[in-house]
């Protein structure tokens, strides 16, 4: 079991309000923290959200827009000057490598720590742990952009260890084969896997959007997630400047996850035209059954299916 849980770092689109910074989701689990996004002035959120400076920790940017990265130069310059050591990894399109090497120069920053900038250049798994995946599909946005999804690999089932002992399978090398789904021979008798291990358990899907038009292509990639963050810009009423600003709307993020099965939508990147999320939520929620709006510093736990 792995914990895991969003804070919102910033909720706002183009320009912060008083309520709201601009772009950023951490993503915390376990022991290590995945950062999508970074709009300018995020760092002061992350310490508000009290989390950690010199933790393991992946960034993905979704684009190349000042609300979405401009803040990774005022974050690492605040780790470094918390003595950060941990090198970090940071992902996204061919530009951000120019980007943040010609900033640091011109600064004049060095860091206490090495980063690594990993060009995404196509869609697909860019990110293959122990026991997870992050993969990234092409939005559709004014310049080139990218969502990203989290997937857990589903987990061996539970190990039933009084029919183990029942059976006298003594505890060992017998107990793992049969976790990894070897059936044994013991004492005469063949032992199936089945008998003793439960089926396996999924993992969690968590999806991000980034600025996006709603799209075929999406809904696919957002299929069956768990939690899905998708942004809604704009009420319905505003539906033509969604379409010419690369936009959603609320009814267009609710569409989209529930064609794709989503459990949970969380609305976020609102225009600073809202002073409150009432209206986004409510015609959202008449399209998808699970919508909740994010604001600056909410945490949402992500279960997994079966403990929830
Ligand atoms: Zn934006």
């Amino acid at each position: 079991m792995v914990d895991m849980q969003l804070v919102f770092l910033g909720t706002s689109s183009g320009a912060p309000t008083v309520q709201r910074g601009l772009s950023s989701i951490a993503l915390i689990r376990g022991a290590e923290l995945l950062l999508f996004d970074a709009g300018e002035g995020m760092q002061r959120n992350f310490i508000k959200a009290g989390l950690a400076m010199n933790k393991k920790m992946k960034i993905f940017i979704t684009h190349m827009h000042a609300d979405h990265c401009v803040g990774l130069l005022g974050l690492l310059q605040t780790m470094e000057l918390q003595g950060r050591e941990k090198s970090i990894d940071i992902y996204g399109e061919p530009r951000l490598e120019e980007f943040l090497r010609e900033n640091m120069r011109i600064i004049g920053f060095r860091l206490t720590f090495d980063i690594i900038v990993r060009k995404i250049e196509k869609e697909g798994v860019i990110v293959r742990e122990r026991d997870y995946q992050v993969s990234c599909c092409q939005a559709m946005h004014s310049v080139p952009s990218f969502a990203y999804c989290l997937e857990e690999f589903d987990r061996p089932g539970v190990f039933n260890v009084a029919e183990a002992r029942r059976l006298g399978i003594p505890e060992g090398d017998l107990y793992s084969k049969l976790q990894r789904g070897e059936d044994i021979v013991y004492g005469g008798q063949t032992i199936r896997s089945s008998q003793i291990v439960g089926r396996p358990r999924k993992g969690r899907k968590i999806g991000i959007s980034g600025d996006t038009r709603p799209t075929d292509r999406l809904a696919r990639f957002f299929k069956d997630c768990d939690l899905l963050i998708f942004e809604s810009t704009y009420s319905q009423d505003k539906q033509e400047k969604a379409m010419e600003n690369g936009h959603s709307t609320a009814a267009e993020a609710a569409t989209i996850a529930k064609k794709a099965d989503v459990d949970k939508l969380l609305l976020t990147h609102f225009s600073a035209r809202y002073d409150e999320t009432s209206l986004l939520v409510k015609e959202a929620s008449a399209i998808h059954y699970n919508v909740e709006a994010a604001e600056d510093l909410k945490v949402v736990r992500v279960s997994y299916k079966q403990d929830s």
